[in-house]
């Protein structure tokens, strides 16, 4: 594998066509107990690399390229890789993450943007790096360079399968199933392991392998604390990916699962030899615990994730009006009600975003980062949330998300009893079909089930993250006034 330093610049952003072209490596990508030889050719693989293929196409699109894209001495970067300087900038890597949402309607929910607010954050404080290394923040440098100019599609791995609970607990890993290293060499780390679960894993060109459970500082760790990142096709790298949700139905069947597939996988490291140069930390369990918080990398990545949230939100509070209108429900009082409260999901996201943005501030290396509490508030809250919209989906949709003859029942013997049956006084058949199908997707399909399962766990364990937030807020100030009610 060449050293990062080595491999070529590119400039700047990519289109789909090469980006396709880059998916086809020696990669080893198992599914439905088969290696794929190509995940632009799998059926259960192809339509969502084409899905992403087309979204970095947009990149090039007068409509929309001045917000996705900006310009940096004479090249033209995707806007998530913007190091931002100001709260203007901060604004446009919002506007930048909202966009690529909208493409889907949050429902490919993991851009590449996501990764790269992290790949940039850590690069614009590589010194913290330097406190491991001076050469991993350098590492870091040359690493953001390279898949900036190259416009590179990341997943990440964080997790370390549980093997035993009270283990993980204490945080401790397991030497049986943990992603650890077994061999340092003059030329990198040799590792070997196992980590949960990449999205987009297959459809990636780079895994960002970094620390998330917090290790505590023991012997014992050392082997377990690291980060580095590494080509999706690098020899051992492999990916266990789970069932596919894309049945190869139509687009009219099936309008998000066969669209927007974006597969998920277990990563198996078999003795794989990470060179010097695409490690940033290694053998500190204490600064891998504090390095996503003090880069700010996890407030970026809160950043682009509230923009996408909101965008889904809005959609399903447009879906659920347009299902409750379907049937003349929407001049019901207790419909209206419910409808209300995903409306103030949107707008609680739309205000703790905007709080966030406008209240962003400069950090301790230079850079400008958002207010993290509204966009922690919001990272704590989704995951509840979402299964409650989700939950209104089905209350509101019922026997209509079921009763829904597929596209083949349009126009063959049973076309009139279609026609007939399944209209409503405020739509035809053809369309009320497509409506609750599309509800469907949403909120019965495996694919709908996967997104609640993703939505409540992609960012972490909730405990655990609401934990964090307790720690982080600033209790005195409240509880002052209850010391003052006693005092008084
Ligand atoms: C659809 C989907 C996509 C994902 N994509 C990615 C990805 O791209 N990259 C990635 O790295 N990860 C990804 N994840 C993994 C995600 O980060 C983990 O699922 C999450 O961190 C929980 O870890 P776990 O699954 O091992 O569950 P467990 O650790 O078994 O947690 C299950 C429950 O145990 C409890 N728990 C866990 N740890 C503790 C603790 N220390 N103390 C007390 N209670 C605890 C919590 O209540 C938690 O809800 C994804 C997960 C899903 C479901």
């Amino acid at each position: 594998m060449s050293n990062v330093s080595d491999l070529p610049k590119g400039d700047g952003i990519r289109n789909g066509k090469q980006y396709l072209e880059d998916l086809r490596d020696d990669r080893d990508v198992w599914i439905h107990g088969e290696k794929v030889k190509d995940v632009t050719t799998h059926p259960s693989l192809c339509r969502g690399a084409e899905t992403l293929a087309g979204f970095l196409d947009r990149q090039f699109d007068d409509q929309c390229k001045d917000t996705v894209t900006y310009e940096e001495n004479g090249g033209t970067y995707a806007t998530s890789f913007m190091i931002p300087k100001s709260v203007d900038d901060i604004k446009k890597r919002g506007e930048s993450a909202y966009e690529w949402a909208r493409w889907s309607n949050g429902m490919f929910g993991r851009t590449p943007d996501y990764k790269n607010a992290s790949v940039m954050a850590f690069a614009a404080s590589a010194k913290f790096l330097e406190e491991g290394r001076p050469e991993f923040a350098e590492n870091m440098r040359n690493y953001y360079e390279y898949v900036r100019t190259n416009d590179k599609v990341l997943t990440h791995t964080l997790i370390n399968p549980t093997y035993n609970f009270e283990e993980a607990k204490q945080g401790r890993s397991s030497e049986k199933v943990a992603l650890q290293v077994v061999k340092e060499t003059d030329s990198g780390l040799v590792v070997n392991g196992a980590r949960l679960l990449a999205t987009l894993g297959p459809h990636a060109d780079e895994i960002e392998v970094f620390p998330s459970s917090l290790l505590t500082a023991n012997e014992d760790n050392l082997p377990y604390a690291f980060a580095f990142t590494i080509p999706t096709g690098a020899p051992g790298v492999r990916m266990i990916c789970r069932d596919t949700y894309d049945h190869q139905k139509s687009t009219y069947d099936a309008p998000l699962s066969s669209r927007f597939e974006e597969m998920d996988a277990v990563i198996i490291f078999d003795n794989v030899h990470v060179p010097w140069e695409r490690v940033f930390m290694y053998r500190d369990p204490l600064l891998c615990n504090r390095a996503f918080a003090e880069t700010h990398a996890v407030v970026h990545m809160m950043h682009q994730v509230i923009c996408g949230k909101l965008a889904k939100t809005e959609f399903i509070v447009g879906l659920l009006c347009a299902m409750a209108k379907a049937t003349g429900k929407d001049k019901d009082m207790n419909v209206k009600g419910m409808i209300a409260e995903a409306m103030w999901v949107a707008e609680t996201l739309r205000a703790l975003r905007y709080h966030g943005e406008s209240e962003a501030h400069e950090d301790q290396w230079g850079n400008y980062v958002a207010l993290r509490r509204p966009l922690d508030t919001s990272r704590n809250t989704y995951p509840k949330l979402y299964p409650r919209l989700i939950e209104m989906i089905q209350m509101l949709g019922s026997s209509s998300l079921i009763a829904t003859p597929t596209e083949a029942d349009l126009g063959n013997a049973l076309s009139e009893d279609v026609a007939k049956y399944f209209q409503t006084v405020n739509l035809k058949s053809e369309d009320r079909i497509a409506l609750f199908r599309l509800a469907h997707d949403v909120a019965v399909s495996g694919f709908g089930n996967r997104q609640v399962l993703y939505e409540r766990f992609f960012f972490g364990p909730q405990n655990i993250m609401a934990s964090i937030y307790y720690d982080l807020y600033n209790k005195d100030d409240m509880m002052d006034k209850v010391t003052e009610i006693l005092n008084r």
